[in-house]
């Protein structure tokens, strides 16, 4: 059979399973049962990096604090530049960055200024040095110079009582530099949030053992510690829990005792052994789901004692997908982040993506530059759920809505850069 004939025949086949829940109704189902946490904590700027603002802040000072030169050259009174010819001024003294010139400056007088340095009285004008002939102590100057030029004046930036930062923001390096620049040197932020998480499987492997036959290294513990980790929360990794009743009803106790969410991987899978499910029927109220999307079908959620718990696939690829579109956003819920959305932007895609309609995908992309310097997309090579590689080498989600089928080259698609998933 011919590729196109192929690509025909999925066109008449679809995905479409009426037992299904959309994602986005999945998201909002989560997200609506969240409450933000409570706790906050007054800690060092630095310490403050990639943490939730707790407080708004406003500007206790007017920033820059005073009237002051953006170049180096001359500070004069518009009162002195000429209406036309040249006007000759004196030089009485020199106003440094942080070492001002205190003497104020009479008509026909002039001081010397670097930039950053503060206006002496009576000026308001800087000429920079490049357009002034300096004779001695007299420097000329023409009828071009107008009023006001290359000064900053005080407050330009921030003044005071400003607000400049909004609580539920996730604070930057600009935010830490420019908390610095208004002298605050503590500021309030959301609690760490406790995670615990867990993989569930017969088959799993710590690293350090041996791999017998049908055995598996768990990857997924690392794929989620690196990905909460960036979020800054608190991590408790409690390891592979067997595939056995008892061991599963011990997990999800102690995470529940000690962390705000607990999170497992494998096991929600039709055909998986009963008493997961039933092990959390009876510990809490969850609700296993079918997700329209690819991968990551099978998704649980609910709460476990006080904690929130979302129980994802076991596939590798799948975990990191549904970790990025309903576990991260419902966690910067929970620390009180006010924008969690990830950008997406549409980018032509070089490679042919087969589709059936039903599903939302996430496709595995490479975002890069073609020979005109343009931006394109690419799909990485292979998109099984369970190749991690694809993954790696991928610098993109591309995300092709529930109703689309194949895409052809040339086509627009929808991206998610990972840049943006924090
Ligand atoms: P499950 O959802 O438990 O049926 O697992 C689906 C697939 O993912 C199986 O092939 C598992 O071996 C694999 N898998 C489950 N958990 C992990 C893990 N922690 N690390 C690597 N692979 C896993
Ligand atoms: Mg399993």
């Amino acid at each position: 059979m011919s590729d196109d004939a192929l690509v025909k025949d999925f066109s008449c086949m679809d995905d479409y399973d009426p037992n299904s829940l959309p994602a986005d109704v999945a998201l909002e189902t989560i997200k609506s049962s969240l409450s933000v946490i409570k706790g906050t904590e007054k800690v060092a700027l630095r310490t403050a990096l990639n943490a939730v603002l707790d407080e708004d802040i406003f500007s206790r000072i007017n920033v820059p604090s005073g009237i002051n030169s953006a170049m180096d050259g001359y500070a004069i009174s518009s009162k002195d530049i000429p209406g036309d010819g040249i006007r000759e001024l004196k030089v009485i003294g020199t106003s440094w960055a942080g070492k001002p010139f205190k003497q104020g400056n009479g008509t026909g007088e002039c001081t010397r200024i670097m930039t950053g340095g503060i206006l002496p009285e009576g000026t308001d004008t800087v000429v920079i040095q490049e357009s002034v002939e300096r004779t001695g102590d007299t420097i000329r100057v023409d009828s071009e110079i107008r009023s006001g030029d290359n000064v900053r004046q005080a407050g330009e930036d921030i003044s005071v009582g400003d607000k400049v930062l909004n609580r539920g923001i996730r604070l930057t390096a600009a935010d830490l530099g420019l908390l610095a620049s208004l002298g605050i040197g503590e500021v309030k932020t959301k609690r760490k949030l406790r995670v615990a998480f867990f993989s569930t499987g017969d088959e799993l492997r710590s690293i350090g053992e041996a791999l017998d036959e049908g055995s598996v290294y768990d990857s997924n513990r690392y794929t989620l510690y690196g990905m909460l980790n960036r979020l800054g929360c608190d991590i408790l990794d409690m390891g592979v829990i067997r595939d056995d009743r008892e061991a599963v009803k011990e997990a999800f106790l102690s995470a529940s005792d000690i962390a705000d969410v607990v999170i497992s991987s494998g096991g929600v899978s039709v055909g998986e052994a009963d008493f997961v499910k039933e092990t959390l029927d009876e510990l809490g109220k969850v609700e296993f789901w079918k997700v329209a999307m690819k991968p990551g079908r099978p998704l649980a959620f609910g709460r476990v004692k006080n904690a929130c718990f979302f129980g994802l696939p076991g596939n590798p690829v799948s975990v990191m997908v549904t970790f990025y579109q309903f576990v991260q956003p419902a966690l910067r819920t929970l620390m009180g982040e006010t924008q969690t959305e990830v950008i997406t932007m549409k980018v032509p895609c070089v490679s042919k993506l087969k589709k059936r309609p039903g599903r939302l995908e996430y496709q595995r992309g490479i975002m890069e530059r073609n020979d005109e310097g343009l931006l394109v997309v690419r799909k990485t090579s292979a998109q099984g759920s369970g190749i991690l590689s694809s993954m790696s080498r991928a610098n993109c989600f591309i995300i092709l809505p529930i109703e689309s089928s194949t895409v052809e080259p040339g086509m627009n698609v929808d991206v998610q850069p990972f840049f943006g998933l924090v």
